[in-house]
């Protein structure tokens, strides 16, 4: 129960490595706010997760929103203000993939990676730090505040016909250290996880058939493929 009286902020936290996030904050004490895209599948599943929160005892907020519109994040954290009053970690996990080779990427696809990837995570990432800033220092934590980045081997390793992705999180790497330059000495911590391949929805298509898979393995030097508790 390391978290207790700890809010965790955890985007796009309803499935894959989001939904393990979330389910491993609750277990340490945090309670959650809670954010995915609105659409009537989410609301179940929110619903779901919300119940699993609330029997582990948690308290709980669904902050539904965009995290690459900038009026959405700002309304996530007023609400986030007004429910619990104060945010202690966040986790920018919101993530996606839209590959394509690269002489045949749209500006659309190029765009909206860039956008949720990066563009999402500076706006969760400035938000959060205004709100660390204004509280300042409880004796809660030795730190102000902590932001993880959901980041990927990617943010180093090249990854032929994923230039959109990969650029993305190779920009994440730059935000994330200058971040922690800008903001070290002010006692915030920011971080990034950077997962290898992970059995969740953004990569379907690399283990949902046994050639993919097949070919995904003699890429992995375990016997299998992570999961989203491993992160
Ligand atoms: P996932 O299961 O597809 O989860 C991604 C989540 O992000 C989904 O819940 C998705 O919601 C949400 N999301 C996407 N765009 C959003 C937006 N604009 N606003 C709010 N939420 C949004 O995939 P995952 O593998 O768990 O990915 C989580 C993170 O891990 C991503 O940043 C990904 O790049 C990173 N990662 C994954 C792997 C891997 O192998 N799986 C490896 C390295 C890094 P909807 O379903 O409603 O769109």
């Amino acid at each position: 129960m390391k978290l207790s009286n700890k809010v965790a902020l955890v985007t796009g936290g309803l499935k894959g490595i989001g939904r393990a996030t979330v389910m491993e904050l609750a277990t340490q004490g945090a309670d959650i706010a809670l954010n995915y895209r609105a659409s009537e599948k989410n609301k179940v599943l929110a619903e779901e997760l919300v119940k699993e929160l609330k029997d582990l005892g948690r308290d709980v907020l669904c902050v539904e929103g965009d995290i690459s519109h900038e009026e959405d994040v700002e309304k996530i954290f007023k609400s986030i203000k007004k429910y619990f009053g104060h945010l202690d970690i966040l986790v920018n996990n919101a993530g996606l993939q839209q590959d394509a080779s690269f002489i045949d990427m749209t500006l659309a696809q190029w765009q909206k990676v860039i956008d949720v990837n990066l563009t999402g995570q500076f706006l969760c990432s400035r938000e959060a730090i205004r709100e660390f800033l204004k509280r300042g220092m409880n004796d809660k934590s030795k730190a102000l505040g902590k932001i993880i980045n959901i980041s990927s081997v990617h943010e180093t390793i090249p990854w032929a016909g994923h230039a959109n992705y990969a650029s993305s999180k190779g920009a994440l790497r730059m935000l994330m250290q200058t971040l922690a330059q800008e903001y070290g000495k002010q006692k915030i911590r920011v971080n990034n996880i950077c997962p290898g391949a992970i059995q969740t929805p953004i990569n379907k298509p690399a283990w949902d058939n046994k050639e993919s898979l097949d070919a995904l393995m003699t890429l992995i030097p375990y016997d299998r493929i992570g999961q989203p508790e491993d992160i």
